[in-house]
């Protein structure tokens, strides 16, 4: 039997609402912020082709629209209240709308939010979530805060490191051939992020910047240093890296970690060592320190030896001509 719009928004986006004033069914949505919090607001849109490929499960699919937009608000230290879901679907098929919402609403049920409403087209197949967060007056984590001498840590899974994202790319790409196990442990990587939300907050008044790594390093960091009118030099040695792809070319391993994208851990500065350490312990995620912030502009990477490294990647841009 063919769902109906409506049906489906009923049958697979509608639950009871806890938090918010209202959701889903009237024309807005109504939230109800802390008094005296600032709002935090982001958009990412997931487009089959572009973002995603037609191999990934719906569930998978499902939580990474949600996470790469959870991972927007962590680079922000903000708290997450809710989401929008507009979507674009070519068919109305129960065996792919089921696993989606149930991997999209299993990580908004980790974090505490709800889905509030949102757009439902047919269409070729697109994701555009739209999130809300909060967060204190003047405690938000911006890229404009670096100042020289800060280190520039970045995030990543315990015994784990940046780069996987892009190793399975790779991998779908047929330029590398992974076991079983590893292309395993790769797609997951791709596929299921995790935000950073935790470490978001802990890093409010610890982190002078912050910003998730969707682009690649290099591209982010690089928003960051310019947002800040700061520069950078970076370890080669320090960058963080599973055994997995510790295991590949040392060209491929760099390109991976310093040009990857879809990583979505942060990438953050601050002066105080110790108190990363902490936050990072707090938040049960793993931080490494990867250079320090000069005042001198640019962004130089340097290997065991001092020797500067060829930078040949530039970040991720849409519609950059190469
Ligand atoms: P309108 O006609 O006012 O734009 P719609 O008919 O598009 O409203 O949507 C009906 C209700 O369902 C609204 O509350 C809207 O926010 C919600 N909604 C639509 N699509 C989705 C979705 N994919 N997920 C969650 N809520 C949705
Ligand atoms: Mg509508």
């Amino acid at each position: 039997m063919a769902l109906g719009e409506f049906d489906l928004i009923a049958r697979f986006f509608t639950r009871p609402v806890r938090r918010a004033v209202l959701g889903v069914g009237d024309d807005c949505a109504l939230l109800q912020p802390t008094p005296g919090m600032q709002l935090a607001v982001s958009s990412d849109m997931l487009v089959e082709g572009r973002h995603f490929l037609s191999t990934v499960p719906p569930d998978r699919l499902g939580h990474k629209a949600l996470a790469v937009n959870l991972s927007d608000l962590a680079a922000c230290g903000a708290r997450p209240l809710a989401f929008m879901l507009a979507l674009a679907l070519p068919r109305a098929e129960e065996a792919f709308l089921a696993p989606l919402a149930q991997g999209m609403l299993a990580l908004a049920d980790e974090h505490d939010i709800e889905l509030v409403g949102g757009d439902t087209t047919a269409g070729p197949l697109n994701l555009c979530i739209t999130v809300f967060g909060e967060v204190p007056p003047g405690q938000a984590l911006r890229r404009d805060g670096a100042r020289p001498g800060d280190g520039v840590w970045v995030s990543h899974p315990v015994g784990g490191g940046l780069g996987d994202a892009r190793l399975a790319l790779e991998a779908f790409r047929g330029r590398v051939t992974l076991s079983g196990e590893g292309f395993e442990q790769a797609r997951r990587a791709m596929e299921l992020p995790q935000p950073r939300v935790a470490l978001g907050l802990a890093l409010r008044g610890v982190a002078t910047s912050a910003i998730d790594l969707s682009d690649g390093l290099l591209g982010d960091l690089g928003h960051v240093l310019q947002r800040s009118a700061v520069g950078a030099t970076l370890q080669a040695d320090a960058l963080p890296c599973s055994a997995l792809l510790a295991g590949q070319s040392p060209a491929l391993r760099l390109e991976c970690t310093l040009a990857g994208g879809d990583d979505y851990e942060l990438l953050f500065t601050a002066p105080d060592d110790a108190a990363v350490h902490a936050a990072a312990r707090d938040a049960g995620v793993a931080a490494t320190c990867i250079g320090r912030i000069e005042a001198a502009p640019g962004l130089r990477v340097v290997d065991g030896a001092g020797r500067t490294v060829p930078l040949p990647w530039r970040g991720f841009d849409h519609f950059a001509s190469d």
